[in-house]
């Protein structure tokens, strides 16, 4: 285990500059952390003070209960821990087997680390080519010959030869065409999982970092700005916060991964606040499109972990939370004067209606009641069910009374929320 406590790293000792302030992380065998951050917020400093390189002006950074500067000497750091820098650039012009033959060098101790290389070694730079997929061809040619994205992974053979238990990487992908970053990825996951190896990985796409890491650490001028699982930690709010700039964060539903777009320069921005009655994914678009335009948005009732309350949480909106599974409450009075009151519009799109969420369909007839205008999607239009004939009926006849109340046809997509916006009198199109 690797942990830093409450470290401050200057490069200056003259000034009082920090570029690392009070910063404490954990690094757990077996996971991929990922360290984010925009540039010049600390992250590269922070792998060097892991990694025994820059010593902390205070505070301590600790492997397996010892200071790492202190009670641990250099040869046996570089056994423990290995590298990939951010910098490519290699001094000498050596081939590129023999810069990963140079990983193996912290393994031999005293006068054996000048001998010619073992059996072993040789066959540990021969696989770790061969992961970094560096064919004989290649290998054989000086270093700096090599293309970035070939010396990046000639770099990584090199940190994967060493065979350490901790690994740290700085943008390891910055050169890595589609491929190559897929196959880092995949190899990464394996040496944590199955290897038990803690893996850091600095990383600047954040749906990559989402998709990889078990935990992200985001760092902004120097200090923690969040720590924690990816779902908890990757929010629009923290995005805008850290790095001044608006995303749309949605969960991409076949792999359940999350994707990062920033929002475009907004096609229409509308002061329109918009409340959204959703559940079981039927308004992931509506959040999606909503949050491009900018609009003010909360949402009515979802049940924890559902797609829609990922995907509102994701979008920073406000959001009623119920229980996993929990059935969906009635609005009372209060509620729809509430509603009513702070909201312009209310968009009805849930992926479906049953006796689960029947509840978010008298919602919808009575915000529509009390004269608000309301949209649905075509989406979410004739998918009302229930198993019970009573509880069918009675979800038929709300259905169609709310059909009856929408201000406009149901709409094909959720982008036609826009072109609605857009026009003056939108509750006149009906
Ligand atoms: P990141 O990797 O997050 O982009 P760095 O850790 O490289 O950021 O840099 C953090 C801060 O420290 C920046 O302000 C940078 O200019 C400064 N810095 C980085 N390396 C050095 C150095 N060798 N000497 C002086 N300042 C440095
Ligand atoms: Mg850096």
């Amino acid at each position: 285990m690797l942990s830093a406590e409450n470290i401050v790293v200057s490069y200056d000792a003259s000034t009082n500059d920090k570029q690392l302030d009070c910063v404490s992380v954990t690094i757990v065998p077996g996971t991929i952390t990922a360290i984010v951050g925009p540039n010049g917020s600390g992250k590269s400093t922070l792998l060097r003070t892991l990694s025994r390189v820059l010593r902390p002006k205070h505070g301590v950074v600790l492997m397996d209960g010892r200071d790492l500067y202190q009670a641990v000497s250099a040869p046996e750091s570089a056994r423990a821990i290995s590298v990939v820098p951010q910098d490519t650039h290699v001094a000498f012009d050596f081939s590129a087997r023999d810069v990963v033959g140079m990983g193996r060098m912290p393994l031999h101790t005293g006068w054996a680390r000048f001998a010619l290389e073992t059996a072993d070694d040789r066959s540990a730079v021969d696989a770790a080519l061969a992961t970094a997929e560096i064919p004989e061809e290649l290998a054989e040619r000086p270093v700096m010959s090599l293309s970035g994205g070939e010396r990046q992974r000639v770099l990584i053979a090199r940190a994967l030869v060493q065979e350490s238990n901790v690994i740290l990487l700085d943008e390891p992908t910055s050169c890595l065409d589609l491929l190559h970053q897929a196959h880092l990825f995949y190899h990464l996951r394996h040496l944590a999982s199955s290897e038990n190896k803690s893996v850091v990985v600095v990383l600047h796409d954040l749906g990559h970092a989402a998709s990889i890491a078990n935990r992200l650490i985001v760092l902004s001028r120097g200090k923690v700005a969040a720590d924690g699982p990816v779902a908890d930690v990757l929010t629009r709010e923290l995005v805008r916060d850290v790095y001044q700039c608006d995303v749309i964060l949605s969960r991409e539903p076949i792999s359940g991964s999350i994707t990062v777009i920033v929002n475009p320069e907004p096609r229409f921005r509308s002061d329109r606040s918009v409340y959204v009655i959703g559940g079981g994914g039927g308004s992931v678009d509506v959040f999606r499109i909503l949050a491009e335009v900018g609009c003010h948005v909360a949402a009515g009732y979802l049940n924890s972990g559902d797609l829609d309350q990922v995907s509102a949480k994701a979008c920073g909106f406000p959001w009623r939370e119920l229980p996993p599974f929990a059935v969906t409450p009635e609005l009372s009075d209060d509620d729809v004067k509430k509603i009513s009151d702070d909201f312009d519009i209310v968009v009805f799109a849930p992926a479906a209606v049953s006796e689960m969420n029947i509840a978010s369909l008298s919602a919808g007839l009575k915000l529509a009641r009390s004269g608000m205008p309301i949209f649905c999607l075509k989406s979410s239009a004739g998918v009302a069910t229930s198993r019970d004939p009573g509880v069918s009926a009675k979800i038929q006849r709300l259905w169609q009374d709310l059909m009856s109340r929408l201000s406009a046809p149901p709409l094909a997509d959720a982008k036609d929320l826009i072109k609605l916006f857009s026009e003056d009198d939108y509750a006149g199109t009906a």
